[in-house]
């Protein structure tokens, strides 16, 4: 479900619109994040490397002087960011890895992990998505680390996203891992896409849910939101 507070939510189907619209009213195409098959034949100091000289061009194109001081690192240290930190969601080779404990308390009711922030990017308009994450699961008998669930959620993150994706990738990856379908995911982000540039609308955030299992049952659902707002 995807709601959107203080502005009209866009529809997702893509029939008719071209690809600026896409962009602008924010729909996606795919759950998965669209990668190519030879996404990680180049290493990451090649993709650096390369992302430096291409960004540097386009400081160029755009009339700033790259001799200056203050300018000389930034290509440098944009390649660096976007490989190493807000991007490193892509590789799968730094996805979190999960270890599960047995739940001796045998505590069977619901756990939720509420306000886990985040920082994403748009990936029509590469600007922040910044945002609050809550989670909550019923154990299969097996229980998660909870820094780990934190760390599921900034994986993802870190990727050019959209919200409802992120939302979908999250709760897909904690059914994996949890061996359960009793997952529950509710992201409630502010869009600086939204906010700085486009409509400027600076107090309107979306909410995206996902509600599994047991959590699409009404009074599990309220019982949550309850949890999560107080
Ligand atoms: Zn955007």
């Amino acid at each position: 479900m995807i709601t959107e507070k203080n502005s009209k939510i866009n529809g997702l189907t893509l029939n008719g619109f071209n690809k600026e619209d896409i962009g602008d009213d924010h729909l996606f195409t795919s759950l998965d994040t669209p990668m190519k098959p030879n996404a990680f034949e180049m290493s990451n100091s090649d993709k650096k490397e390369r992302i430096s000289i291409l960004f540097s061009e386009i400081m160029d194109v755009l009339g700033l002087d790259l001799t200056d001081d203050s300018l000389q690192g930034t290509p440098d240290r944009v390649a660096k960011m976007y490989v190493e930190e807000i991007f490193s969601g892509l590789d799968p080779e730094n996805k979190p890895k999960v270890t599960l404990f047995d739940n001796k308390y045998q505590y069977n009711q619901m756990l939720v992990e509420k306000n886990i922030t985040f920082y994403s990017n748009c990936e029509h308009h590469f600007v922040p998505i910044i945002g609050k994450a809550h989670i909550a699961y019923k154990s299969s008998g097996k229980v998660i680390g909870l820094s780990k669930l934190n760390r599921i959620v900034q994986y993802y993150a870190k990727r050019p996203q959209v919200q409802e994706r992120l939302t979908n990738q999250i709760a897909n990856e904690l059914k994996t891992v949890l061996e359960t379908e009793d997952v529950a995911v509710i992201i409630d982000a502010k869009h600086l896409c939204v906010s700085s540039r486009g409509v400027q609308d600076d107090t309107s955030t979306t909410v995206t849910t996902y509600y599994g299992g047991e959590f699409s049952n009404a009074s599990k659902i309220l019982e949550l939101q309850n949890y999560i707002n107080n």
